[in-house]
């Protein structure tokens, strides 16, 4: 397979696409005499058709990550591949990039393309890189993504993402290569199916069909008409309330795409319904209830090499659901060693990670901490954000000291020990488009505690005591008091009916949180686009 996936890599046209897809057929045909023919093991058989995507979004795990959009974009291609999707990537190549990844890019070529109303021309380099059958091709420009940060202000974000989704167009075009699908991500690709059913329309890339998925519907990149237009350098025409026109005088970036979009995708089903309500729907309901015919959900997933319990180097008892229970009290131990936390393996340990942002519902946590914290109970919280937040939980850090402990920073290893070694996990959220640390949690035997919104009230069923199922504990209002009841259940299943809490830790170790099932779906709505 790899060996098939470099000669792809070089010219991965429709014309090579096809075919690939007949070599199998000629190698089978082949064999004149009988042998014994299973000497290698079995190639699982990929659906057919073969379909290309390319993706285009703002950051990518491990080049540059702020939250879940990161990890989507990283993960999603690889499941893709498995589903005999031939995926691109389409990054801006930030200063920021590690410089390991840095000096792996190969230069793919330049050119200079006009962006602006009034004719400015800007430096286009193509830098790429292949890696795990995913090409990743990064669009090059100083003056445009040199900050130490990918988004710093919107004063200088809407240039960079209109340059941006114009220059990963252009750069299509210039190597070539005409997806089926260019499944673009979030405001900062907003443009793309504007420009694309604009300015692109007839161009080589015209022909792709362009899908749109909405991470986070709070983040739109809104800003005064002549701006967007004077940088976009789009027609007049698309200034319109249909369109790109937000109000009297502003443009909003998402807005546009999701008009232009063949289809709109958003990371849960729940979400997708809620966001066409004025509660979450930040402006845009009514724009989406028109559009909803084109909307669908489909949940995110984890990635299983990424998140492996069993093959976790950063744990001090790496673990499967086999011997969970036993390693997850080491976990435990060496964690609240770590932290200067009390020694005990009977407390009853909840972590939290997050953006500390309102909208992780920390206003809830934050009204309850004294009533979690029992002498049973400890609580470990992994995040940074707004000054509220971190200060308030610096100050129960302070006031119950060895039960909280409040790490306010970003450590991807930190936040790998404290989903192994924590028993409960809380994502009290006011909104959720889709969540990924409910999944890592389950995915590490760790229940998780959650409110009934987006994301996760779709991966999260709630536990039944009488019939001993679900996944873990669920509350529906945003309110303080049913978080605590939430908390409280779970304490008391964890302290009084271990039995059940053990067997709800062995049923999420074996829920299947991975990519399989929701890249299929991607590959579904592709081919729907393209049959
Ligand atoms: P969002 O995208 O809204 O921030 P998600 O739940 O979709 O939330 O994704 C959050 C991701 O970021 C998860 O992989 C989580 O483990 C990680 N994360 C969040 N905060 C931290 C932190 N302070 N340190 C390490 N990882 C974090």
């Amino acid at each position: 397979m790899p060996a098939k996936k470099k000669k792809k890599e070089k010219k991965p046209t429709q014309k090579t696409v096809k075919k690939q897809t007949k070599e199998p057929k000629v190698a089978k045909a082949q064999p004149a005499e009988p042998q014994p023919v299973e000497t290698q093991p079995a190639q699982p058989q990929l659906p057919e058709p073969r379909r290309s995507v390319a993706f285009i979004g703002s950051e990518c795990y491990p080049f540059v990550k702020t939250g879940g959009l990161g990890d989507v974009m990283y993960a999603l291609p690889k499941a893709l591949i498995k589903q005999n999707c031939d995926v691109k990537v389409i990054l801006p190549r930030y200063k920021c990039i590690p410089q390991e990844y840095q000096d792996k890019m190969v230069y793919r070529g330049e050119f200079m393309m006009d962006l602006c109303a009034d004719g400015r021309s800007f430096y286009v380099g193509i830098m790429e890189y292949v890696w795990d059958g995913v090409v990743y091709d990064f669009i090059d420009n100083e003056e445009f993504f040199s900050d130490g940060n990918p988004y710093t202000n919107l004063i200088d974000d809407i240039p960079k993402f209109c340059f941006f989704a114009k220059a990963a167009l252009s750069a299509l075009n210039f190597m070539d290569w005409t997806p089926d699908v260019i499944h673009c991500h979030d405001w900062q690709a907003g443009l793309v199916p504007v420009y694309l059913r604009t300015m692109f329309e007839d161009t080589p890339v015209g022909s792709a069909k362009v899908m749109l998925t909405i991470h986070n519907l709070r983040f739109q990149g809104i800003y005064n008409i002549p701006t967007i237009a004077y940088w976009s350098g789009l027609p007049d025409y698309v200034f319109n309330k249909d369109a790109l026109k937000q109000g009297y005088e502003d443009a909003n970036m998402l807005k546009g795409g999701l008009t232009y979009a063949n289809m709109i995708t958003t990371v849960s089903n729940t979400y997708a319904g809620e966001i066409q309500t004025a509660f979450y729907g930040e402006d845009l309901d009514a724009h989406l209830r028109y559009h909803s015919g084109k909307l669908r959900g489909i949940v995110n997933g984890i990635d299983y090499d990424m998140w492996d319990s069993a093959k976790d180097e950063l744990l001090a008892a790496p673990y499967k659901a086999e011997d969970v229970i036993k390693k997850k009290k080491e976990n435990k131990k060496a964690l609240q060693e770590e932290l200067g936390l009390t020694q005990n393996e009977d407390l009853f340990v909840i972590g939290l990670i997050s953006r500390l942002t309102d909208q992780k519902g920390l206003d809830l946590v934050n009204a309850i901490i004294p009533e979690v914290i029992d002498g049973n109970t400890q609580v470990v919280v992994l995040g940074t954000g707004d000054a509220k937040y971190e200060d308030s939980f610096r100050y129960y850090e302070g006031a119950y000291k060895g039960s909280v402990c409040s790490n306010i920073m970003y450590d991807e290893g930190r936040a790998h020990k404290i989903y192994a070694g924590a028993d409960a996990l809380l994502v009290p959220s006011l909104f959720e488009p889709c969540g990924l640390t409910q999944l890592i949690a389950m995915h590490y035997g760790t229940v998780p505690i959650v409110r009934e919104t987006g994301g996760l009230k779709d991966t999260v069923e709630p536990y039944n005591e009488f019939a001993t199922t679900g996944n873990g504990f669920t509350f529906d209002r945003y309110e303080a008091g049913l978080l605590l009841d939430a908390i409280n259940r779970a304490k008391t299943t964890y302290f009084t009916q271990r039995m059940n809490w053990d067997d709800m830790v062995q049923r999420d170790m074996n829920k299947d949180v991975s990519w399989d099932n929701s890249a299929k779906q991607y590959r579904d709505l592709y081919l729907e686009l393209k049959p």
